[in-house]
């Protein structure tokens, strides 16, 4: 079986050449998905149209067509992306038989510029999870050791790169969801900055934290999907007008000023482990020419309870439309209007959604509004003018990318809470609205691996890519 090569760039001069073809490529890929068929990467694998794009790209490349940016690259989708035509669930049975009738933004624009999509993946219910274990269909499994999670919510997103499904996953990321599994598997993750990339198409979760992230084996390639999919969207109006750079032009970053948060290392949820290997890369990061700077941060406890005091207001907003009439799930067993939509949403949505619904809906009712919401819009305001004043004197913001390494599957599912406060690192720049990439730093002895991640100014992804960049090419 062919190994797949691991950039787009080696990819198109193979095709180029003549080395194998699309259609080959697209094989190998596929070989790989069902060899690892028990790690329950995909919900659905488009094989016939994957094989038949695939030879029309090989046609093309025959007669000296004109091709698309990302000819040869191939995708995988979170199952929360919208497909034109294929199945759209958020791994939810209450979106159950759900045909999407239009392409997400992101997707129209990947299609546009030849790139394939090749299935759907795994996800937790609605984005909400960090182990890829609230899904309607079961766990998916890390591929560093099939007894592990591979993180969440976009735990198979990362599952498909690790694994040579394909080059370059679609995620999305309201507090960490595609930069956690990539840390826990191995790959990189970038979350845009919010509004960067449409979110039209894309299923809500917490529509102001909201955002669609890619995860690939590297920087360049993740720069190239970006440049393709960012942009201003008239189907969204939070999308940013502010011009798309090109991501994948060389930049050199020349002794950057990094910033740690002391409160953020020291903190006591912070595995001993991951506290060292990121010590380990701060000091790597010294002697190439960085200025590391340490900072205090008064707001570390804050993080997870303002991150879900507002993510859960927002969710218990959005899914209200999922009540038995407009989409997917409707109970059989209803006879008036009330007990449909009761017995629809009790029958169609899992347990943490609903846990989450309740939580939301409680956070924003008449008497707790002020105590709850409030108060939590007034510290992510708060955290975020901290966080941008650290980003006028400093050019990027270090941080682990998780307090654990992938724990077991069923380990933590009687509590919520912890699996909460393992998102402390992440949730950061969806409070504040920044662009952040984790990107892989190294193995335990068991294979388990780590991650680390930057976050820099709003919009400055170039930037952010090109320390990414430089940090690759030291540590391989
Ligand atoms: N783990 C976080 C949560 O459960 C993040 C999820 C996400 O980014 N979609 O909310």
């Amino acid at each position: 079986m062919m190994t797949p090569k691991k950039s787009l760039q080696e990819i198109q001069l193979d095709l180029q050449s003549g080395d194998y073809s699309m259609s080959e490529l697209v094989d190998s890929y596929l070989q790989y998905a069902k060899k690892h068929e028990s790690l329950n990467i995909y919900i659905e694998l488009y094989e016939e149209e994957v094989k038949k794009q695939a030879n029309r790209i090989d046609q093309q490349i025959k007669n000296g067509a004109q091709l698309g940016a990302l000819y040869g690259c191939v995708i995988s989708i979170k199952d929360i992306i919208s497909y034109k035509d294929h199945g759209l669930t958020a791994a939810s049975k209450i979106l159950d038989g759900y045909i999407s009738p239009y392409h997400a933004t992101a997707v129209e624009r990947l299609l546009a510029e030849d790139a394939i999509i090749i299935g759907r993946t795994n996800c937790d219910e609605f984005g909400m999870g960090s182990a890829n274990e609230n899904s309607i269909y079961g766990p998916t499994k890390n591929g560093a050791d099939e007894h592990r999670v591979p993180g969440g919510s976009s735990g198979a997103s990362a599952v498909s790169v690790q694994m040579n499904t394909c080059l370059i996953a679609l995620g999305s990321d309201t507090g960490g969801s595609v930069r956690q599994p990539a840390s826990f598997c191995g790959v990189y993750g970038l979350k845009p900055s919010y509004g960067r990339i449409s979110r039209y198409g894309l299923i809500a979760y917490a529509s102001s934290f909201d955002q669609i992230g890619i995860l690939g084996h590297g920087p360049d390639d993740i720069a190239r999907v970006l440049e393709v999919s960012a942009g201003k969207d008239p189907m969204d109006a939070t999308s940013a007008s502010r011009p798309i750079d090109r991501y994948s032009a060389d930049k050199v970053i020349s002794n950057p000023k990094i910033a740690y948060f002391s409160s953020l290392i020291d903190h006591e949820k912070l595995e001993e482990n991951i506290k060292n290997n990121f010590l380990q890369i701060l000091e790597q990061l010294r002697s190439s020419g960085a200025s590391i700077v340490e900072k205090g941060f008064e707001f570390a406890d804050y993080l997870v309870p303002t991150y879900y005091v507002l993510t859960t207001a927002e969710a218990s907003t959005n899914l209200s439309r999922y009540d038995g009439v407009r989409y997917g799930h409707r109970s059989e067993s209803s006879s008036t209007l009330e007990d449909m939509y009761v017995n629809s949403r009790t029958e169609g949505f899992g347990k943490e959604v609903k846990r989450r619904i309740m939580l939301g809906t409680y956070v924003l009712s008449e008497g707790y509004f002020d105590a709850y919401f409030t108060k939590a819009q007034q510290v992510r305001r708060l955290i975020t003018e901290e966080i941008n004043k650290v980003l006028e004197e400093c050019d990027f913001i270090i941080l682990p990318t998780s307090t654990s390494l992938p724990w077991r599957i069923g380990e933590m599912k009687e509590d919520p809470v912890a699996v909460y406060i393992s998102d402390m690192y992440t949730v950061l720049a969806n409070l504040t609205g920044l662009p952040c990439i984790s990107i892989p730093s190294g193995n335990n002895t068991d294979g388990l691996p780590f991650g680390i991640q930057i976050m820099s100014k709003k919009y400055s992804e170039h930037d952010l890519l090109a320390l990414a960049k430089s940090l690759k090419s030291a540590t391989t």
